[in-house]
């Protein structure tokens, strides 16, 4: 994560190149101001004029540098933030699928919006505001030491000291704010699974204890809020009143040097404008760290959720499907759960099978295996000789196609939905949709391939999307299309009909998991799974 935000120094660079540009005429500015005080109290009008006019020129000059560091500060921060971004997605999609699924979604979720949200405030503006406050401390440095190098040391010595005072009385305030965070989590959890169980709660009238819920979980969050602003006041106005104090001390320890002649008025003015210079970025700085610091955490948490932690290097590649899978002695636990035991039983190319059993039983954990989501843990699984294990999981993906329960559509054309956006010629795309029992329904659309799905197919039935998932399989010209339960959402003519048009399928191997079997169709298939007791018979 890191690495990927690093790629964001270039554009720090230069903004605070430009910054420093900013800060340095800032500086000579200020050096100006002494000038034409102490020559106007001087009574000279000629050198008055001259450092005016110059004066003038220089803060024409601040004004489209002052713009221009507060465009390259947003470009920084922008590129840097791009780049996390696209870095979490990729590693995201390269993390395995079973251990995607071992992790709540809302994990990922919270990454990309509150995670990222504080890399920006808490990271990014930090490593910027760090820079920028160094770079103002060293201008002040400079300047107030071209006047008055004891002054100086006072100053930093005031400055210190305060921005110490301000740090300790921030301290409680930081362990809120983790706090805070901690709650957003659960928040985003909450909200994500709240809006997705609407039905649910709709149907069973739910909708009282998730206004509870939700009451109780705002509440929190909201009452940290109103904590941390409350600290945050009493903790800013006892900032204010040290900073006053400091900057009206020295003050008068340069109006006293003014008396007695060892600095000019013009120094005093100068002094105290520098003194802020020096105080906000050493208060600054005690302000940023511990959000700096905070955000490793952070950074250390998403790269834990991003990393695939079995690391086994698979060598194998799969060009094609050509004879059979084969269990050998296969057995699979979740953790000290065992759902499957010796299990026996080969898959051959081009025949259909019937995987049943009662709920529970181990059918999905069955497919999960075939499907490459999970590995045995004893035993092992050969595909045309090859143990699977040693399959790489693209190339096994390439010749393995899914049918859910769930069939997810993009919001795009039927055809996109069909060709995943791979390109296929016309007739490889008809061909598939009329192997998998697509023709009339794609007759029937206004536009016929070319229509567009939207709000993930609203109005496309059940039976529809399981042909258009079919389709997909056929036309990625996948060898096995494994099914869980495809069809249990569909009334069972529907289920009977796209049943029969896969077991027409010529060549290609279907195992299909599912807890209802008909009688019609039971006898067509090759052989019948029953996953029962650990056991497949
Ligand atoms: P079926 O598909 O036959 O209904 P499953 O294969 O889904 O059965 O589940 C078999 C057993 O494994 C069940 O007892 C279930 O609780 C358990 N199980 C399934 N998935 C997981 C998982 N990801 N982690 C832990 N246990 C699981
Ligand atoms: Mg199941």
């Amino acid at each position: 994560m890191k690495k990927a935000i690093n790629r964001g120094i270039p554009y720090l660079i230069l903004a605070l190149l430009i910054f420093a540009m900013a800060a340095g005429l800032d500086g000579y500015m200020s050096i100006k101001i002494m000038r034409i005080v102490d020559h106007a109290l001087d009574g000279n009008m000629g050198l008055f004029k001259k450092e005016a006019i110059e004066g003038f020129i220089l803060a024409g000059i601040l004004l489209p540098l002052y713009l221009l560091t507060s465009i390259t500060r947003g470009l920084y921060i922008n590129r840097s933030l791009v780049k996390s971004k696209i870095y979490y997605i990729e590693s995201l999609f390269k993390k395995n699928i079973n251990e995607f699924q071992e992790e709540n979604n809302a994990k990922y979720l919270s990454a990309l919006t509150n995670d990222m949200n504080n890399v920006e405030q808490k990271y990014l503006v930090g490593i910027y505001e760090t820079g920028a406050s160094f770079i103002s401390f060293l201008v002040s440095f400079i300047v107030m030491a071209s006047v008055s190098p004891l002054v100086l040391f006072i100053g930093i010595g005031i400055s210190a000291l305060s921005a110490l005072l301000t740090m300790i009385l921030g301290k409680p305030l930081q362990r809120h704010e983790r706090q805070r965070s901690d709650l957003f989590e659960g928040y985003t959890s909450y909200i994500k699974e709240v809006l997705g169980a609407f039905q649910i709660i709709k149907a069973n009238n739910l909708n009282d204890k998730v206004k509870k819920d939700f009451f109780k979980k705002s509440k929190d969050i909201q009452y940290k809020g109103y904590i941390i602003d409350k600290i945050s006041t009493y903790i800013s106005a006892l900032q204010q009143f040290i900073m006053m104090m400091s900057i009206f001390l020295i003050f008068m320890i340069s109006v006293y040097m003014a008396i007695k002649g060892s600095i000019t008025a013009g120094a005093v003015i100068l002094i105290v404008n520098n003194m802020e210079g020096m105080f906000f970025p050493l208060m600054n700085l005690t302000d940023i760290f511990p959000k700096i610091i905070s955000v490793k955490s952070l950074f250390e948490k998403m790269d834990h959720s991003l990393k695939n932690h079995d690391d086994y290097e698979e060598t194998l590649d799969l060009d094609d499907f050509k004879h059979s899978i084969d269990f050998k002695n296969v057995s699979f636990s979740y953790d000290d759960n065992e759902v499957l035991q010796n299990i026996d039983i080969s898959i051959k190319k081009g025949e259909k099978y019937l995987i049943v059993g009662p709920s529970g039983g181990g059918k999905s954990t069955l497919l999960k295996l075939l499907r490459k989501y999970f590995n045995p843990t004893k035993g092992e699984i050969l595909i045309d000789g090859k143990n699977l294990r040693d399959v790489k999981k693209e190339s096994y993906f390439k010749n393995i196609s899914n049918v859910e329960q769930q069939v997810f559509l993009f919001e795009d054309t039927v055809r996109n939905n069909i060709t995943l956006y791979k390109d296929y010629s016309d007739e490889e795309i008809n061909l598939a949709i009329e192997r998998a029992g697509l023709s009339d329904f794609v007759k029937g659309l206004p536009n016929g391939l070319d229509t567009m799905i939207y709000d993930n197919g609203k109005n496309i039935s059940g039976g529809e999307r399981s042909r258009i998932a079919i389709a997909r399989g056929l036309l990625a010209n996948a060898k096995i299309i494994f099914l869980d339960e495809a069809f249990a959402s569909l009334d069972s003519k529907v289920a009977q009909e796209i049943e029969k048009t896969l077991l027409s399928l010529e060549g290609v191997t279907v195992v299909n998991v599912s807890h209802v079997i008909f009688k019609e169709t039971k006898d067509k298939y090759n052989k019948v799974f029953i996953v029962k007791n650990k056991a497949v018979v």
